[in-house]
């Protein structure tokens, strides 16, 4: 059989043009996941289950306060449910501050995230990372006693390879040793609402997500976000607490969870 080159030209400009566009799609699809890391640290989570008896839920708010931080305490205290905020003072977060103080009494617990939660920022030297936390620190303090905030969550989550680019390929496993030093608990997360993904996901898939990663798990360390873009989540939370009330789960905070850990 005889190929004309230009047949030949046609079909390998045809692949370049498949390659390319699957090149593009396969990116894209790596941009809309890397803020979080796919495999968090779930060692807090595995630690619990094997000494707690019973079924636990720490639901876990990140990158608040925001408009939706209100709606959410009151479900919340609707459901008799503490939880966990893990709050950044970014100029988006400042005129909801006054929340702080509110999410404290609702009896939930604050933890640390970042203060401007840019990656390029904190993750470009653990000198960066801290004196983000500092500032952060510094923001809450006119809020809730920092005095009492011991726990604290990585943006990205402890094992987000995304800061690699910034801080080098040892930036989480050094800030891991440098938070446990300074007397830090961290934690990830083994349940991920992803509801915070461009994909904008509405209340059910939120919901569904939350339900199949909580699937086989005895105790729930559950990622959502009290932003303005996350409102779907609140949409979602009465049916995610009646859910983890219907399997008999408990809610808690981190912080209690691990001192139940702790007492066992
Ligand atoms: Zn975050």
């Amino acid at each position: 059989m005889r190929v004309s080159g230009k047949a030949v030209l046609c079909s390998l400009v045809a692949l370049l043009l498949l390659c390319g566009l699957v090149g593009i799609l396969a990116g894209q699809r790596f941009r809309n996941r890397q803020e979080e890391t796919a495999i968090p640290d779930d060692r807090v989570a595995v630690e619990a289950a094997a000494v707690l008896e019973g079924k636990y839920a720490c639901l876990t708010f990140d990158d608040g306060p925001s408009e939706n931080t209100a709606a959410i305490l009151e479900i919340l205290a609707r459901y008799q449910a503490p939880a966990t905020f893990f709050v950044t003072a970014q100029p988006i977060n400042e005129p909801y501050l006054d929340q702080l103080p509110l999410i404290a009494a609702g009896g939930h617990q604050i933890g640390l995230h970042s203060a401007s939660h840019r990656y390029a920022e904190i993750y470009r030297s653990t000198t960066d990372f801290w004196l983000d936390i500092k500032q952060l620190r510094q923001t809450l303090s006119a809020y809730v006693d920092v005095e009492q905030i011991h726990w604290l969550r990585f943006p990205g989550g402890s094992t987000n390879t995304v800061s690699h680019r910034y801080g080098g390929s040892d930036i989480m496993k050094d800030l891991v040793a440098q938070a446990e030093e300074k007397g830090y608990h961290w934690i990830d997360w083994n349940v991920c609402g992803e509801d915070a993904t461009s994909a904008h996901p509405d209340a059910a898939a939120i919901l569904r997500n939350v339900k199949e990663g909580a699937e086989g798990r005895d105790v729930c360390v559950v990622l959502l976000h009290d932003t303005a873009a996350t409102r779907q989540t609140v949409q979602a939370l009465p049916e995610i607490l009646d859910w983890f009330a219907d399997q008999e789960y408990e809610f808690c905070t981190v912080e209690q969870m691990y001192a139940l850990t702790k007492e066992n």
